[in-house]
């Protein structure tokens, strides 16, 4: 036993490692931005694709995490990000009940009829419909293993990754955790996906970890769907009654003390289902805390369906269907990169020739203001045989925030897989690839680049 600064230690014996399988590329962690960087990758590179996770489906958030809003992928009359994120809605769409929200021909929509189908779905559009979904995670887990299958990408899932192979400042590969015991794959590039920057810090990238009570990012949620629901009816609660128009705030604000947290209920893929969100200040990256969160939203979820069966028109006949698989995290660690994102980025036009993704920014009706991002912001500053895509990209926290979500995550992802491959063919560490030649591929994969 060793102490150190008040903490016990015990040594652990060195040991040998098995190297388990070998691969070009390797995408660690299948989330939104790994499933996506591992099908770009797949698009691009002459040889083996590898995707690992830690559970046994894939998807992350949007999957496990019942996130199963994915809206914003349009500003004004423009489609924004489309690309591999096409592909996962068109696979979904093909699926009974697999998305609700607005077709493709709808997009820019002021017609009010159009409007009238999404207006109490507040993430499609107010006054100009904007591209989007709800999607049902459990179809998402079925496309998603589809899709992968069918770009020939291997997949090992069960798998926690534990540690990064590093020789002289290069990723060689990754140490990961499984029934089979510890063993390792080595890679040319590896993708760290994780949404927790697990492999970059593994592998010594420095990072950046801020958190403070008031940001979206500092809150951990555990998300649970509510069955036999109306949500058109519900939707009527929104104005309010003739005697009183602020009757649904008064008991909306009720909700959330009934929870002792922030919650909210969003609509579905379905009128008969929702998803009730959470924001509980935690640490994401605690054993203590994301246990906590879970056990707190399991006690208080019969409180709120008894709350919202009692005092919301729609809401009679809810029961709980099921909770979240894993607990959802909005924020953590952020890579040190060549590049960092901050609020200059945001709401620019300036076409700068090291964009790989120009995204539309939150909320209602925004038109023309735009998120660039540059290659710079998913390479680590010093570590090589690696790039990183995802919630933990380079980032100061406020634009973090802002730029964090599913689509935002894919379109990285998107980037990710294209720069690892180019990579690989092109023999050279991705900090030296030719960003021209990104952009050419991302824009023949449909990423919108100004064009
Ligand atoms: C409650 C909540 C509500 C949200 N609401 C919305 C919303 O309405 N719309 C929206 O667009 N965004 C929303 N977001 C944000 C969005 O869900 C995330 O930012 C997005 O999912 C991040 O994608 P990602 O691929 O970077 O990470 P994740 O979705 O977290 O995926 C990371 C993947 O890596 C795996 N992994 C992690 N560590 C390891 C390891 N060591 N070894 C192997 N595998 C590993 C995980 O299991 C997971 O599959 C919300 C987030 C939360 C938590």
């Amino acid at each position: 036993m060793l102490r150190n600064e008040g903490r016990t230690y015990i040594k652990e014996p060195a040991r040998e490692t098995e190297v388990f399988d070998r691969c070009e590329v390797l995408v660690v962690g299948a989330g939104p931005a790994g499933v996506t960087a591992a099908v770009s990758a797949a698009k691009n590179c002459r040889g083996k694709v590898v995707l690992m996770e830690r559970f046994p489906y894939l998807g992350g958030m949007a999957t496990g995490g019942q996130v199963i809003a994915i809206p914003f992928l349009s500003d004004g009359d423009e489609l924004l990000i489309s690309g591999v994120m096409d592909e996962w809605i068109d696979r979904l769409r093909k699926k009974a009940n697999g998305v609700f929200g607005p077709l493709r021909s709808e997009l820019g929509s002021t017609d009010e009829t159009v409007l009238n189908k999404y207006r109490h779905h507040g993430l499609f559009g107010m006054k100009k419909v904007r591209y989007g979904v709800n999607c049902d995670p459990e179809l998402l887990k079925v496309a998603l293993a589809q899709m992968v299958r069918d770009y020939n990408i291997t997949v090992y899932c069960n798998c926690v990754v534990c540690g990064a192979v590093t020789e002289e400042g290069k990723v060689q590969g990754v140490l990961f955790e499984s029934k089979e015991g510890r063993k390792a794959i080595l890679a040319d590039v590896v993708i760290d996906c994780t949404g927790d920057g697990d492999v970059f810090a593994a592998a010594g990238a420095e990072y950046e970890m801020s958190s403070f009570s008031t940001s979206r990012s500092a809150n951990t949620a555990l998300v649970f769907r509510i069955g036999g629901v109306d949500y058109d009816r519900y939707a009527e609660n929104y104005k309010g009654t003739p005697e009183n128009p602020h009757a649904f705030d008064e008991k909306f604000a009720g909700l959330s003390k009934a929870a002792g947290f922030s919650i909210r209920p969003f609509s579905s893929n379905r009128n008969d289902i929702m998803w009730i969100n959470n924001w509980i200040p935690r640490n994401c990256m605690s054993v203590k805390d994301l246990t906590e969160t879970a056990f707190l939203v399991f006690d208080a979820a019969e409180r709120i369906t008894e709350y919202l069966r009692d005092n919301f028109i729609g809401m009679e006949n809810a029961y709980i269907l099921d909770f979240a698989s894993q607990v959802g995290t909005r924020g953590s660690r952020r890579l040190k990169g060549v590049d960092r994102f901050t609020r200059d980025n945001i709401a620019q036009r300036t076409g700068r020739d090291d964009l790989i993704a120009v995204v539309p920014t939150l909320g209602g009706n925004e038109e023309y203001a735009r998120m660039e991002m540059p290659y710079g912001i998913i390479v680590p500053e010093k570590v090589n045989g690696l790039l990183t895509a995802g919630r933990c990209f380079s980032s100061e926290e406020k634009a973090n925030e802002a730029a964090s979500w599913i689509p935002y995550c894919i379109a990285l992802g998107e980037a990710a897989g294209a720069a690892a491959a180019l990579s690989v063919n092109g023999n050279c560490e991705p900090r030296e690839l030719d960003v021209g030649l990104l952009r050419r591929t991302l824009k023949a994969q449909g990423v919108y680049l100004y064009d």
